[in-house]
Parts: structure tokens; sequence; C-alpha cells
């Protein structure tokens, strides 16, 4: 274990968008610890019939091979696959919380060669930080998967994006703090359940019997049952059957550049999560999609508290019969909003709108 780092080493951060790095990352991994190699072999199987790695699948076999059971909880989770797959953790004041990023180093000695992975994220509660090393490990398991995609050619490097991998790792992020067999048997009766008595009185007096169904409170409740971020929770909301339930759509707001431009900073659609029947148009403007009275509250309300407008959104629908075809449409309908503020971190904006089945 010299010092030194080798000629033929690697260091530095893993790369984003199909593993461009000087050395194949995969194999300094599988070079230097029997865990990477053994992984490593047929990972073939874990991608989708497109060509890019399944992170849901991916976050069940690690889950697997390590015998951990559905209700271990994401701290014991991401503290199993971090020592099996040798990563150091640590949290670097310097990242922004909610942010990232792993590093690998290759050190090589007159006899033998050690590489060290490290995921430095930034502070923030256990529950974000648990989330957001799961995230980063997602990047490093995804950038070996791409190496091996990209190797036999089922992928090529224009169908990989930044965007793209994004979601892959929040999707294995949430895949291994709370896997699918869980996140299934959440509907309307078992989120009703989480809810206190002192939060079942607030969600009565909201004025829109139709929101009632579902709300902030029910998201906060649900993430906490389950020990996963807000952010990994709306994750696992969209397109799910409980949404079809409670007809609701979701959004969350924050100040952002245009995705595509970087520029034009402006209260944007961050995330959300779509009930099987339709979705906003997202990277635009709030108010050009229909949310009028959400810069109002984001800029006034006090966090936690909901209220609640009449919105007339612009979205699309998906038409049933026949091949899938998506139309626009525009929803009157009762929106409820709930400005967040994350600690040192900026305000965001939460809105659940009600959403009934158009075809229904
Ligand atoms: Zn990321």
């Amino acid at each position: 274990m010299g010092h030194a780092s080798s000629d033929s080493g690697w260091e530095g951060h893993v790369p984003q968008t199909g593993g461009k790095c000087p050395t194949s990352l995969k194999r300094v991994l599988s070079e230097t610890w029997e865990a990477w190699r053994a992984w490593i072999v047929d990972q073939e199987r874990l991608l989708r019939e497109d060509g890019f790695p399944d992170a849901r699948r991916l976050a069940a076999r690690l889950r697997r091979t390590l015998g951990l059971r559905a209700s271990a909880p994401p701290g014991d989770v991401v503290t199993a696959v971090c020592e099996a797959f040798h990563f150091n953790r640590s949290v670097d004041h310097n990242e922004a919380p909610g942010a990232g990023a792993v590093s690998v180093r290759v050190d090589s000695g007159l006899y033998d060669k050690q590489a060290s992975l490290r995921v430095a994220i930034g502070a923030g509660p256990m529950v974000r930080r648990h989330s957001v090393w799961a995230h980063e490990l997602g990047h490093v398991f995804l950038a070996v998967l791409l190496e091996s995609a990209l190797e036999i050619g089922v992928l090529t490097r224009d169908q990989v994006d930044a965007l793209e991998e994004e979601r892959f790792s929040w999707d294995f992020s949430l895949g291994l703090c709370c896997p699918d067999k869980v996140v299934a048997s959440w509907n309307r009766g078992y989120v009703q359940a989480l809810l206190s008595a002192d939060e079942r009185r607030l969600v009565d007096v909201i004025e829109s019997p139709a929101l009632r169904a579902f709300t902030y409170y029910h998201l906060r409740a649900l993430a906490c049952a389950h020990r996963i971020s807000m952010r990994a929770t709306l994750v696992a909301l969209d397109r799910h059957p409980l949404l079809a339930q409670v007809a609701c759509g979701i959004g969350v707001f924050r100040v952002a550049r245009n995705r595509h431009t970087g520029l034009d900073r402006g209260l944007r659609m961050w995330q959300s999560a779509r009930p099987p029947w339709g979705y906003v148009v997202t990277n635009r403007r709030v108010r050009r999609q229909g949310f009028r009275a959400a810069h109002e509250v984001y800029a006034k309300a006090e966090p936690g508290g909901i209220a609640v407008y009449r919105e007339r959104l612009s979205v699309r629908r998906r038409t049933m019969g026949g091949p899938t075809k998506w139309t626009d449409y525009e929803l009157t309908v009762d929106c409820a909003y709930t400005a967040v503020d994350v600690r040192d971190e900026s305000r965001f904006l939460l809105a659940i709108w009600h959403w009934p089945n158009p075809e229904a």
C-alpha cells in the first residue's frame, strides 16, 4: 500500500453520463475487491429491455444477497451495503444538505493496489442522510452497470443522459431503503390510520372534502413510518395505486432555472407524483401550469399550514382504449398548498390537488 497514485489507477469523482472515466471503474473495483468481483459477474440480468439498468431490481437483489429482511430499517440496510462493498461514508459540511459526491482513489504500492471509495454528503437529519447515501451508492452501481451495457452494445452513449441517471439513483435509493413489497401495500385505509389524533383534527377542517383523503400530513406520516425522506416517499407514490384511490396529483415547487437552458430562474415544478391517468408538463413556470396562487403562498405562508385554492390547471390525460395517447385538457379543481422549510436549505412548496379519473 503505497501512497503514490498509480499511472494506470484512477482518481476522481464517479462520473455521470455513461462512465466516461480514464480507466474502467469496473476493472478497478473488481481488481481490488472480492465483493465487487463476485457482484460484477452476471450483472447483465439487471438491464431492462431498453438496455438501461433497472434500479429497483438492483436494489432488491442487493437486499436479497445481503440477507436483509423487508422490515430492516434503512440505516441498517445502508450500513450493510457500505460494509459489503467497502464504501467509506462521511459528512462534509461544505456540501449542501441533500447533496453528495462519490470519489474513488487508487493507490498502488510495490506489491498490490488498493482502491478506496468515499461517499461524502451534506449534513441533515439522519433519515435524509440515509436516503442521500443510498442515492450516491446508486451512482456508483449505475456507473458500473452502464459500462457493461455499453461494452456489450445494448446501449449507446447518446441513450444515457444525466436526468435519467438521477432518476435511476433516486429509484435505487427508494428500493434500498423501502422495498417494493412494502411500497405496494400502501393504500387509502392504511395511510389514514397513520395519522395522529391531532393530525386527523387538522385534516377534518380542510375546506375541501375531496382534499382530505390525502394531505401533507399523510405524506409526512408515510415518510416517518418507513424512515425514508419525503422525497423518497414522493418517488414511491408516482403512479402508485394509492394516488388513484385518493384521486390526487402531487407537485413540489422550488426556485430553479430552466433545466434545459440553465436560464430563467423562477418557481418551477421540481418533483411530482402522478396518478395513472395524467400528468402536468414539468420544467415550466408554475403560472403557465395554472398554479396561480403558488407564488403568493410560497412568499407568505407559515410552514406546515395548508391553504386551499381553486385552480385551473393545464394537464395531460391518457386516452383509454387503443395505444396510449396523451391529450391536453384543463382541470378546474381544489389545490392544497403547504410551504415546507428544509433546514439549511431553501423553501419548497408542496401542492396536492384533487384529480378525479377523467374516465370514471
Ligand atoms: Zn445524483
